[in-house]
């Protein structure tokens, strides 16, 4: 056995001693662990660690370190960049998050709630329910995200419009550094001017910096009133006027604001049982959300007499009943084309302004008519009102369909420059993960690029966490401004 194989091994021995015996996994035994939500990214590590305790996490990270081996953090393994699996070209161990996952303390009186990184959303939004406060947080993945991946990736979700991304959801957070150390940042105050805001170098970090152990998340008052509306739109062209006018009738009430294609709701109806909503077919479609600690009733009455009445939209239907709301709220979660129709082709995760969503998705339409021809189709959903578009190309909606390498990489690079073009970006919630390295060090200056690098190698020298991904660790390459 080589030196080097001789030294994983002991390494691995003193981990396991550590873990304890419930404190690990053989990868061997945890595949479902090492290959990523979509099926295309994988990487195994030398062994699956599942700390219990910021002590534990300790005892991992110093090992590893002196060890030289790399650590890749993993929550609820739902990344859709290829962030939560090791890459295949460094020794790694995975630290596991998921038995971290007690809810610490919910102080209602300062409406804040204090959570072990392993907890998943749906179950801090349980434990906020149950004292009569709220999570600002919320999307698809609620049941397996845990709140240690939705501060690293800094999360949006449905909810954003109302309440942020996680960013805005963090009071404070513990994290174990790269020589073991653990920064104490588990504070609830809503202002503290002390210096630079550290914790915020932990959100979005994509676990790069070290390991989240346990975050105090905000709380809301409970929102007791809620109506969630679902509209046929007349054309897409006019939807941020739609926007501005739900804005308009109550800005602070506005919780969501998503984009359905027909397309998503026939295939929800067929897959899932969803109940269609509306008789009329229209091409795309409105779900919004007024909620309040009074009764919304009437906001979402007058927005949909004010659109109407603007001839945006063609029919509209509110769910009154918990049933009826259900099944709005189950279709838009079922959306995901790789889901839905198990399909798979170029994915973007796209923002750019809201008055140019509609000229971005026709946009990309056009250029995918103009590349492909009949080859290939748009299926676009998602967050409208932060405009935000998850757009995919792929071959068809036929189940199975995949779309080839090579087109994939030139609608890629289409659909960027087009999105550059529009002030936009290519990751607006999703993070960089391995995914977007080459796509993001086209969108970022050299400068920003290099001031990330330098806040990386400050805290992270021998680059022991997560190696290979986040946009720090982009290459160097031609900047979409220096591009002709
Ligand atoms: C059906 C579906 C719908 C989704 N909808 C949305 C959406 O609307 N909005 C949105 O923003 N995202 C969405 N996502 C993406 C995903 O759920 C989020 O990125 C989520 O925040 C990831 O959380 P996780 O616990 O699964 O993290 P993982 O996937 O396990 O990890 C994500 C990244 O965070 C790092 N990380 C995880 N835990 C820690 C920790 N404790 N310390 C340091 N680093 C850590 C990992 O190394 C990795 O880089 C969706 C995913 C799915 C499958």
């Amino acid at each position: 056995m080589s030196d080097g194989r001789s030294a994983e091994r002991q390494l691995v021995d003193e981990l396991k001693l550590v873990l304890g015996p419930r404190g690990w996994l053989d990868p061997a035994d945890a595949s479902q662990l090492t290959v990523d939500y979509r099926g295309v990214f994988s990487g195994t590590p030398l062994l699956v660690a599942r700390p219990d305790s910021v002590e534990v996490v300790q005892a991992v990270v110093r090992a590893c370190g002196t060890a030289g081996v790399a650590i890749v953090t993993q929550g609820g393994h739902t990344s859709l960049s290829g962030g939560s699996v090791p890459t295949a070209d460094r020794t790694s161990v995975l630290v596991s998050t998921t038995r971290m996952n007690q809810i610490v303390s919910v102080d209602p009186a300062r409406f804040a709630l204090t959570a072990e990184a392993g907890c998943t959303i749906e179950q801090i939004q349980q434990g906020a329910a149950a004292v009569g406060r709220e999570l600002g947080m919320d999307w698809g993945a609620r049941g397996t995200a845990t709140v240690g991946g939705a501060v690293s990736t800094n999360a949006g979700g449905l909810n954003v419009l109302r309440y942020g991304p996680a960013r805005e959801n963090v009071l404070g957070l513990e994290a174990v550094l790269a020589d073991g150390e653990v920064f104490d940042g588990l504070r609830s105050l809503r202002k503290d001017n002390t210096g630079y805001d550290l914790k915020q170098l932990f959100i979005g970090a994509e676990g790069s910096i070290g390991v989240v152990t346990r975050v105090v998340l905000r709380l809301y008052p409970r929102q007791n009133y809620q109506r969630t509306v679902f509209a046929a739109l007349s054309q897409l062209e006019s939807v941020h006027e739609l926007f501005a006018m739900a804005c308009e009738r109550n800005h602070a009430g506005l919780t969501a604001f998503e984009l359905v294609p027909e397309t998503g709701v026939a295939g929800t109806v067929e897959m899932f049982g969803v109940v269609r909503p509306l008789q009329v077919v229209a091409e795309w479609y409105l779900l919004a959300r007024f909620s309040g600690t009074s009764p919304v009733d009437d906001t979402s009455q007058g927005f949909l007499s004010d659109a109407f009445e603007a001839g945006l939209i063609e029919d509209a239907t509110v769910a009154v009943t918990s049933a009826q709301e259900e099944n709005l709220w189950l279709m838009r979660d079922e959306l995901p084309p790789e889901t839905l129709f198990d399909v798979r082709g170029a994915k973007f995760d796209a923002a750019v302004p809201i008055d140019r969503v509609a000229e971005f998705q026709q946009a990309a339409e056009s250029a995918i008519v103009e590349l492909c021809g009949d080859g290939a189709v748009v299926y676009s959903f998602g967050h409208l009102g932060d405009g935000n578009l998850h757009l995919y190309v792929v071959p068809s909606l036929e189940r199975g369909s995949r779309l080839d390498v090579q087109v994939v990489e030139e609608v890629t690079a289409r659909i960027d420059q087009l999105l550059w073009s529009m002030g936009g970006t290519v990751s607006a919630e999703h993070g960089v993960g391995q995914e977007l390295l080459d796509r993001v060090s086209r969108q970022k200056s050299p400068v920003e690029l290099d001031m990330m690098r330098r806040v990386k190698a400050a805290l992270d020298p021998d680059d022991l966490f997560n190696p290979g991904r986040g946009a720090h660790s982009a290459p160097t390459q031609s900047f979409r401004g220096e591009m002709s």
